[in-house]
């Protein structure tokens, strides 16, 4: 089975907190907080159609001037999802630069802001200056996107009296292709095969055509929709990808984490400190690595990678890691 999702933090553990998921087959990617991204390359960031901010301390934020400025001559729509305030935050951004040659520059940048029952948004558009636009409300019950591969849900949490955000993402459901069904069929591997998934993701019905381009040059096979899931497709359950920082250790921040990472595939989890500074944890609004292994243990994951260790252990860096693991695995 190929997953869909192709997570990876783009800085290392002791760097600043930024977890890219590639959408096998997309071409397209997203971004769970935006740190420091000055040195990853242009092509990975183009990527990048959907932001989902935890909160917006600078080693959570800071990448935002570096995507805005690979995107500014772009025709796109960047989609940014964020805490209570994000709105405000990003007008000052926006504000802090002058705009007078990028009139023809048609990008936009569409702010979502999560609040309790509701997510407020406004466009940002290049060719107005980046002065927002109305204010646009939908109501929220959890779930900040859904189209037909996937859903991502949001959590509020509290870091040392500031909301954060831990987001869960999750495929509806995973589509595989059986490659002998296909052979004996006699049909080919192609990009015919993402239109079929296409089809099925988007509740076609069974009698539509799915056009197949044959090899040997002769005209396209026109196949029912129905006949191929039956014959060569197999559905299993989506992937499912937890994201958790910033946050403290509180009663109510630990349940909402076990509800966000439940049985996730991939748990990925601060862990500022080590269980031998819990006491400053708690008082920063952190987690320890040994938290973290807790949490994932206890929410039923079936992968943690714990990340954000304080440059204060640096001199240690497989510590946070290792304890971190031990917590996890029950040691
Ligand atoms: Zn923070
Ligand atoms: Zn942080």
């Amino acid at each position: 089975m190929t997953p869909l999702f192709e997570p990876r933090l783009l800085n290392p553990p002791f760097g600043d907190p930024a977890l890219y998921v590639k959408l096998q087959g997309e071409g397209t990617a997203l971004l769970f907080d935006l740190g420091d991204i000055s040195r990853v390359s242009a092509g990975l960031l183009f990527k990048i159609t959907e932001v989902f901010i935890s909160h917006t301390h600078i080693d959570h934020f800071v990448g935002i001037d570096h995507l805005l400025r690979l995107n500014l001559a772009r025709d796109r729509v960047l989609h940014l999802y964020g805490p209570p305030g994000i709105i405000v935050n990003m007008t000052g951004k926006l504000k802090g630069y002058t705009w007078n040659l990028t009139e023809n520059y048609p990008f936009m940048l569409d702010v979502h802001e999560i609040g309790s029952r509701s997510i407020k948004t406004r466009r940002f558009a290049c060719r107005d200056k980046f002065k927002p636009g109305p204010v646009q409300r939908m109501p929220f019950n959890g779930t900040v996107v859904n189209n037909p591969h996937y859903c991502v849900k949001t959590r509020q949490l509290d870091h040392n009296g500031i909301p954060s955000l831990a987001y869960r993402l999750e495929e509806h459901c995973h589509i595989n292709i059986n490659r002998d069904a296909l052979n004996k069929l006699g049909l080919p591997v192609g990009s015919w095969l993402q239109t079929l998934k296409k089809n099925i993701r988007e509740g076609c019905p069974e009698t539509t055509f799915v056009s197949v381009p044959m090899e040997n040059d002769s005209l396209p096979k026109q196949i029912p929709l129905g006949e191929l899931v039956s014959q060569i497709v197999h559905i299993t359950p989506g992937e499912v990808i937890a994201y958790v920082s910033d946050c403290g250790a509180t009663p109510s921040n630990k349940k909402k984490i076990r509800g966000l990472a439940d049985k996730a595939d991939h748990f990925f989890c601060e862990a500022a400190f080590l269980e031998r500074d819990h006491e400053k944890a708690l008082n920063r609004g952190h987690l320890t690595a040994w938290q973290a292994g807790q949490l994932a243990r206890e929410s039923g994951a079936k992968r943690l990678t714990a990340f954000h260790f304080s440059p204060r252990y640096e001199s240690l860096p497989d510590e946070p890691a290792t304890e971190a693991m031990d917590s996890f695995y029950g040691k």
